[in-house]
């Protein structure tokens, strides 16, 4: 299916995008031979098989199979529609394009995401200005004050407040004549019997950002304790506002996170803040919620190291449980950083400042090493404390998705606990049979034979367009039996008889499904030296392959017209079996 924005300035947006330089800004990329590599973003993996290459301007993952151009990474990356991401690139680009052509609902859709990502900034900047420049904002600045919050960081992080009001929001969006319903689908008033309040009253209001510096949410901290409000309030989960894929601080921390390689994740806005007014600029919030598989695979694209900061040992034993598999199986190397008592790392920074910190955190632990300590503290070394401490460790273990990590986890648990390894090992293999996955079934082999020649047939026709004008295209994909090749091999044919020639990032375009999208990358990137010798080659035995299959099917067709003894039906096979010798020729006349 192809775009509802007209299909030339797709391709002029296609054309001055280059995908190293977009995807870069999401992944960090190495560049090796002929392409980019590096992690994927997409699954989880240890040595990098995501591949760009900007010379045909396509990305694929030999790990999980994802790829397309520049607009599926976008569409996947940032879970945004086509007309999105051509839209996000365009308004780079300075390039005009307007979506009168787009589906009614799409249309609906865009509008909306974009209508609120207005309304947000607007508010931003209402509530800025009451705590900057109004005597409503006095308290609030005061509080700030009181934290020592400096104006710069205030400013950076575009900090606002609330003020003490139940209406204050809905009066100025009325005035400028926005309607309240998109108003409360942004999260920010609330509908009561006649009319709507505020959501956020007499709170400091951090605004949350995605990494193209729109406003998706906003955080409010309370000021007056003790009334039975909840500390910290956010925005609820809207059209533009995920929890599970938002990071506090990432907009602005970002580059330095991949500079050091090193995230800090911390808990609240104060902590990042406080991080940041000390120099420590490679830090993230999760506000709230426990960390994610799409945080990390977020902040994957920037460091590899992270360390997570908790105010203490109980917060980070939930914490540690909770996400070891997820970090084994991201394979991030992530630590665990525990504060003295009763700090969390906003007081703890402004009492040891940016080195006492950093000292401090020299110190922190691998989380297998953290669950090992906090087993051996709780239960102890008694017969029956290592008994109890195998049994607590047994499942964090056992999901290390690594043999080579479990063995060695396992030969450190029994360094600790003066256990033979052995026993320790049956009892991680019992709890292992429940992670394992069961294998896919094989082919046949007659089909994996067809499906092998036919992909190769058309790496060739997408890595050595050349040969294209002396193949019959549309005849030879005829013959093929895999459905996924048949169809990017019409596709193929059809646009080289439409235009001429054959540009892959609009071949991808063009594909209907994900998988076809993926597999056109794949299979114009895998490493292949292609001649003109080479493809008659390949061309050649495949005639002969597929003559042989006809000859099979007629055979056996001729046979059982033989049986059934229908001489007219025989004749006609006959016939037909002469012709398909003559039409298995895939060269065309003029190329010989
Ligand atoms: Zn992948």
């Amino acid at each position: 299916m192809t775009s509802y924005i007209s299909e030339h300035k797709i391709s002029d947006v296609q054309r001055s995008t280059n995908i190293v330089h977009i995807i870069s800004e999401y992944v960090s990329l190495k560049k090796v031979g002929r392409n980019y590599v590096g992690l994927c973003p997409f699954h989880s993996e240890k040595t990098p098989s995501f591949t760009v290459n900007e010379e045909k301007q396509i990305f694929y993952c030999f790990g999980c199979g994802v790829g397309g151009n520049v607009f599926n990474f976008l569409m996947r990356y940032n879970n945004v529609s086509f007309p999105e991401a051509v839209r996000y690139l365009a308004e780079r680009l300075g390039i005009d394009i307007a979506i009168g052509s787009l589906s009614a609902t799409k249309k609906r859709q865009l509008e909306e995401r974009e209508r609120l990502f207005k309304i947000n900034s607007l508010a931003a900047g209402h509530f800025r200005h009451v705590l900057l420049e109004t005597p409503d904002g006095r308290q609030g600045r005061e509080y700030l004050d009181r934290r020592s919050i400096m104006r710069e960081v205030i400013e950076r992080f575009g900090l606002g407040y609330a003020k003490r009001s139940w209406n204050d929001l809905v009066m100025f969006f009325s005035e400028r004549g926005i309607p309240l319903d998109d108003v409360e689908k942004a999260g920010l008033i609330v509908p009561k019997e006649k009319g709507y309040f505020d959501r956020f009253r007499e709170r400091i209001i951090f605004p949350i950002y995605n990494i193209h510096q729109q406003v998706i949410g906003f955080g409010g901290r309370v000021l007056a304790q003790g009334q039975g409000l909840p500390k910290y309030l956010n925005s609820p989960e809207t059209l533009i506002y995920s929890k599970r894929r938002s990071l506090y601080g990432l907009n602005i921390t970002k580059d330095e996170c991949r500079r050091k390689d090193l995230a800090f994740i911390v808990e609240g806005y104060f902590d990042l803040l406080a991080l940041f007014q000390h120099g420590i600029r490679y830090a993230v919030a999760t506000l709230g919620t426990a960390l994610t598989r799409e945080h990390i695979r977020i902040l994957k694209g920037y460091a590899r190291k992270l360390i997570l900061v908790f105010d203490s040992d109980v917060a980070g034993l939930k914490a540690a449980e909770r996400s070891i598999k997820l970090f084994a199986e991201e394979d991030v190397d992530a630590r665990i950083l525990i504060l003295p008592e009763g700090h969390d790392p906003d007081s703890y920074i402004f009492e040891v400042g940016a080195e006492g910190f950093l000292r401090r955190s020299e110190q922190s632990m691998s989380i297998m090493s953290f669950l090992m300590k906090s087993a051996i503290e709780k239960y102890g070394l008694s017969l029956e404390g290592k008994v109890r401490i195998i049994r607590s460790m047994k499942e964090p273990i056992a999901s290390l998705p690594d043999v080579v990590s479990r063995s060695l986890h396992i030969r450190k648990l029994s360094e600790y606990l003066d256990i033979d390894e052995s026993v320790i090992t049956n009892e991680i293999e019992d709890a292992r049979r429940g992670f394992e996955r069961s294998q896919p079934a094989l082919k046949d082999q007659d089909s994996l034979t067809f499906s092998k020649f036919e992909s190769t047939l058309i790496s060739m026709m997408l890595q050595f367009p050349e040969i294209l004008p002396e193949i019959d295209v549309h005849g030879m994909v005829q013959t093929f039996q895999t459905e996924l090749f048949r169809k990017i091999g019409m596709l193929v044919s059809s646009t080289l008889e439409e235009k001429g020639s054959v540009e892959i990032p609009e071949l991808i375009d063009k594909a209907e499904d994900d998988e076809t999208k993926a597999s056109i990358s794949r299979l114009s990137l895998e490493q292949r030296e292609w001649s003109r010798k080479s493809c008659y080659k390949i061309i050649s035995q495949y005639q002969a392959v597929v003559q042989k299959r006809e000859h099979k099917m007629f055979v056996k067709k001729i046979k059982e017209a033989e049986r059934q003894n229908d001489q007219r039906l025989l004749y006609q096979l006959l016939e037909g079996q002469k012709r398909v010798k003559e039409k298995i020729d895939f060269m065309r006349p003029s190329a010989r």
